[in-house]
């Protein structure tokens, strides 16, 4: 609520005009008579002007409060002006005059403008406003009766119109101070500037009002000169209280506000105060203790009344930003926090991260085992999310499945906190006597000061939540940082999109009943596998074989890998699955090897089982358990599997490879392609991505990049794979580029355990190149 520059100009120009008055008039310098009698007005004329500025620039109630000022300072200038030309023109200036209907107007608009003022989103009564001004004037009028007024109103004992005129004044300035003073007491700290001053010119005038009716009753006014320069101290207040409500934020608080416990007692002190005292004087003996008592019993019982009021309104306050179920920062309340965090990046430029969560498969949890599980499952991750961060991290709900974490100040922990939280899915969850294991996709985006300004901080939570939903997509599990590149697949996304299950159509239900299915064949071994052959380019030999995994399904027929691989990585089933298909895969080798016809089989590999230390170990047990030389092996990983914990891949593949077995790179050229992997990456064999190979015979670039690929891994040692080669124009051209072996329907569809003995049958196989030693 900084004021601009301009406008403290204008403030200061006011209270240096004003204490240029109060020289002149104090000093009688000539024109003196002048000056008093305009003086008044042309300040009042200033706080019209101020009051219609800040009634221009303010917008809703607001506006409504500043108008209403501004005509009741029109009020206060015409009644000075009529006071004026009474005195100077007719000579007949006296007490009271129809200057006094305009005078008037200015405490009775001023109290309705106050009572409008917005205070608190949930608005107070303002009945009770209005009722609490009347208590407290009352109660001081009263005090200030028994002690003073008194005599005033014995002098006009024979004016009845003048006497009760000479107390309106005070008694309205004491009713305006009040609602003022109340109204300070109640509104919230962001705009309070402007209702300080108001109240301290409010004050100055009420004073000013008290004197002014003092000396009135004494016949002394003219010779109170302090009086007049109450009344433009009042005005030079009102100006600076408009102009500084021009800056005052419109921003509405989010919650109902509670009342400030000075607001809950401050009504009642005037009249414990006015009461007792105008008791005191009046009455004596039992009566006064008995009316005293009284008073303080009524004012202890509302006292304790509002008090109770107020820790109700805390609740409810409290509860309109929190969620329901988790207890944790709701919506409402996190997009507050977010959107202060970032107004704090752009004034210190410091860093702010969003992280945008979601569970995996949440829906399949509430379709099996009920809303109520759901809700005790969402509880239990809100606990292991707020265990996770520090405690000036705000943990939201944002809703249904969906959560933030807003992360303010060490952003450069962020990444380290979303691992964190990763972490934390990794023990399963104790949900209505089951325990699951449940995976988050979890995205991060990091705003930098000097990034492109988001007061609001919307593009932030956009970016990550679109990091969220490639990590929704991908097969990776881990934290998804935000790129660009995101905004690209889901250019105009908000709010929560529905994640089908990928491969299984028909709804949850459906879902469940298909995971169960999956469970139970693969308890009973029922996936299969089959074989694709692959051929050497240069000799047209059999160069091996690669296994792939088929699911027969009772009633939906053969499901191939991507009907139901994704649902067993979202279970946690993929070193069952890789066991079964190795199991079966080496089975079918160490037969074909038995019968003399040895093929080299390669087994794709998941990125979760990567991280396995003991992998090494049991896949070297199956080859020995079978008689299989370890050569006979070649795993197959893909790039992108990789990166999540390259240092633990590498320690796994170079195990493998002490053993003999032979290690590929799958997809090559589809993910995150670095040509710099062929170098680092201890590894025998690069397979190029299908997607790839089709366009080599019509897209020129596409076929340079194959070359270039298989020419520099022809430089460090490894066997080049192409696979989806679907004809035999395709061939000639890799064999052109020298690439070694060709896997595709122009080959061989994969085949079948037994369609693959009868294709033996006809073939001569080459033994595969032993396993190189290079990277060992
Ligand atoms: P992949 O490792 O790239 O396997 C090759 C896929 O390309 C196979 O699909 C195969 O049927 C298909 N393909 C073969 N020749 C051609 C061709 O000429 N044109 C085209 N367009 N496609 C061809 P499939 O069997 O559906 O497997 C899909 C993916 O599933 C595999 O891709 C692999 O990543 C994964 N997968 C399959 N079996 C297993 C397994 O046992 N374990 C693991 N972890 N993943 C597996
Ligand atoms: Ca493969
Ligand atoms: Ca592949």
């Amino acid at each position: 609520m900084r004021a601009k520059p301009r406008e403290l100009a204008v403030i200061a120009g006011s209270v240096v005009l004003a204490v240029v008055l109060a020289i002149w008039l104090v000093r009688g310098l000539p024109g003196v008579d002048l000056a008093d009698n305009f003086g008044v007005a042309v300040f009042a004329g200033y706080a019209v002007v101020c009051a219609a500025v800040a009634a221009r620039s303010a917008s809703g109630r607001l506006r409504g409060v500043w108008i209403c000022f501004a005509v009741a300072l029109v009020g206060w200038t015409a009644g000075e002006l009529v006071y004026a030309y009474l005195d100077l023109v007719l000579h007949r200036a006296r007490f009271p005059s129809p200057a006094d209907l305009g005078f008037l107007l200015f405490p009775i608009l001023s109290c309705v403008a106050l009572v409008q003022w917005p205070i608190g989103a949930a608005g107070q009564s303002r009945l009770r406003l209005v009722l609490d001004g009347v208590i407290f004037a009352l109660s001081l009028f009263l005090l200030a009766w028994v002690l003073a007024l008194h005599s005033v109103y014995e002098n006009f004992r024979e004016d009845k119109l003048v006497v009760s005129l000479a107390l309106a004044y005070p008694l309205l300035a004491l009713v305006v101070l009040a609602i003022a003073g109340l109204v300070l007491v109640r509104a919230g700290p962001r705009r309070r500037l402007p209702l300080v001053l108001l109240t301290a010119a409010f004050t100055v005038i009420a004073l000013s009002d008290v004197a002014f009716a003092w000396a009135t009753a004494n016949g002394s006014y003219a010779a109170v000169l302090p009086i007049d320069l109450g009344w433009v101290a009042g005005m030079v207040l009102f100006g600076a209280a408009s102009l500084s409500s021009r800056r005052a934020p419109a921003t509405a608080d989010i919650a109902p506000q509670v009342p400030t416990s000075i607001s809950l007692w401050l009504p009642y002190l005037p009249l414990l105060i006015g009461g007792s005292v105008a008791t005191v004087v009046v009455l004596d003996g039992v009566l006064a203790v008995t009316v005293i008592i009284v008073i303080v019993a009524i004012c202890l019982r509302q006292f304790v009344a509002s008090w109770e009021n107020r820790r109700l309104l805390h609740m409810v306050a409290d509860q309109a930003l929190r969620d329901p179920l988790t207890g944790l920062a709701n919506v409402a309340l996190f997009n507050d926090r977010l959107a202060h965090a970032m107004q704090l990046r752009d004034r210190d430029g410091r860093a702010v991260a969003v992280l945008s969560l979601d569970l995996n498969d949440f829906k399949v949890v509430n379709d099996t085992l009920g809303h109520a599980a759901g809700n005790e499952l969402l509880t239990r991750v809100a606990d292991r999310l707020a265990a996770c961060v520090r405690p000036a991290d705000t943990v939201a709900r944002i809703g249904g499945d969906e959560f933030a974490v807003l992360i303010e100040d060490h952003v450069d922990h962020s990444l380290e906190i979303a691992h964190r939280i990763v972490e934390a899915f990794d023990s399963p969850f104790g949900v209505d006597g089951q325990s699951l294991l449940m995976r988050p996709s979890v995205g991060l985006a990091v705003a930098a000061p000097d990034d492109a300004p988001d007061p609001q901080g919307k593009q932030l939570f956009k970016h990550a939540d679109a990091a969220m939903y490639a990590a929704k997509r991908s097969r990776t599990e881990g934290v998804h940082v935000f790129t660009p590149e995101m905004t690209l697949v889901y250019p105009e996304h908000s709010g929560p999109l529905q994640v089908a299950h990928q491969g299984v159509r028909g709804g949850g239900v459906a879902a469940v009943r298909l995971l169960g299915e999956l469970r139970q064949a693969i308890d009973r071994q029922e996936l299969a596998v089959v074989y694709q052959p692959k051929y050497h380019l240069a000799t047209s030999e059999l160069a091996g074989v690669e296994a792939l995994v088929r699911w027969p399904h009772p009633t939906r027929g053969v499901l191939g890998p991507d009907d139901f691989l994704p649902m067993v990585r979202r279970h946690g089933l993929m070193t069952a699955v890789t066991e079964l298909v190795l199991g079966k895969a080496l089975d079918d080798a160490a037969e074909w090897l038995a019968r003399g016809t040895p093929v080299p089989v390669a087994v794709n590999l998941f990125a979760a089982t990567m991280a396995d230390a003991e992998l090494p170990g049991r896949i070297v047990a199956a080859l020995t358990s079978r008689g299989l030389p370890a050569a006979m092996l070649t795993v197959e990983i893909t790039e992108d599997l990789i990166l999540p914990d390259l240092k633990q891949t590498c320690a796994v593949l170079r195990e493998l490879r002490r053993h003999g077995v032979r290690v590929a790179i799958d997809d090559f050229g589809s993910g995150y392609s670095a040509l710099s992997y062929l170098r680092e990456l201890p590894i025998d064999e690069v397979k190029l991505d299908r997607r790839f190979i089709g366009p080599v015979i019509w897209d020129p670039r596409a076929g340079e990049v194959v070359r270039a690929v298989v020419t520099l891994a022809q430089t460090l040692g490894l066997t080049t794979v192409a696979e989806g080669v679907e004809n035999a124009e395709t061939a000639d051209r890799l064999r052109a580029y020298r690439c070694d072996v060709a896997q595709g329907f122009h080959y061989s569809p994969p085949l079948s355990a037994p369609a693959m003995a009868t294709l033996l049958g006809e073939e001569t196989i080459r033994p595969p190149a032993p396993a190189s030693v290079r990277w060992s």
